[in-house]
């Protein structure tokens, strides 16, 4: 259970909110991504724009970027660790890289642990982005486990975890935390 934030503003570690985003959204250049080893589970999705210069989520209410006529595209995102140098990012895929990451799901209910490459159809920054998924011979025990995708991303887009900033709930924790009987409450 998270205790409260004290009231004289000491905290030993910082809050997850308030951590640097570890992870570098890896696009793929005109020859595609570096091959790398897939940490997640699945592919996390969604449809985003590209306007005033970064990537942002396509908002359900109040779209900034519909309101301005910017094209949504849909892009998926894995938490990958490069087959050479194990470092780590955030891969960027697309819709035409899909097909074959589904394939990789079906046959082996999870994408962690496959050999990703991808290339551009044709091999230019605008060319389309294709994936082949294979079985890799790495030992993942020796892999760290993915983060959750989803909060990543919404820290990347400045977005805000609904729950955690529902006023009445966080007043509730405050009560608890300092008043013994507002726990029956
Ligand atoms: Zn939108």
């Amino acid at each position: 259970m998270a205790t409260p934030e004290n009231s004289n503003g000491w905290k030993r570690r910082p809050s997850q909110s308030d951590m640097p985003l570890r992870y570098e959204v890896n696009r793929a250049g005109p020859k595609g991504h570096a091959p790398a080893i897939i940490l997640s589970h699945d592919v996390e999705g969604a449809y985003i724009h590209y306007y005033r210069g970064r990537s942002q989520k396509c908002l359900p209410e109040n779209c900034e970027s519909c309101e301005a006529n910017i094209e949504r595209r849909w892009r998926g995102y894995l938490i990958v660790a490069d087959a050479r140098t194990r470092e780590t990012s955030m891969m960027e895929v697309t819709a035409a890289a899909m097909p074959d990451i589904d394939r990789y799901f079906r046959e082996h209910r999870t994408l962690r642990g496959a050999l990703i490459e991808t290339r551009r159809i044709p091999p230019k920054a605008n060319g389309r982005l294709v994936s082949k998924l294979t079985e890799s011979a790495y030992d993942m025990a020796s892999y760290n486990k993915a983060p959750p995708l989803r909060k990543l991303l919404m820290k990347l887009w400045g977005l805000h975890d609904a729950d955690q900033e529902n006023p009445d709930v966080m007043r509730k924790i405050r009560l608890a935390a300092t008043d013994p009987e507002a726990k029956s409450a």
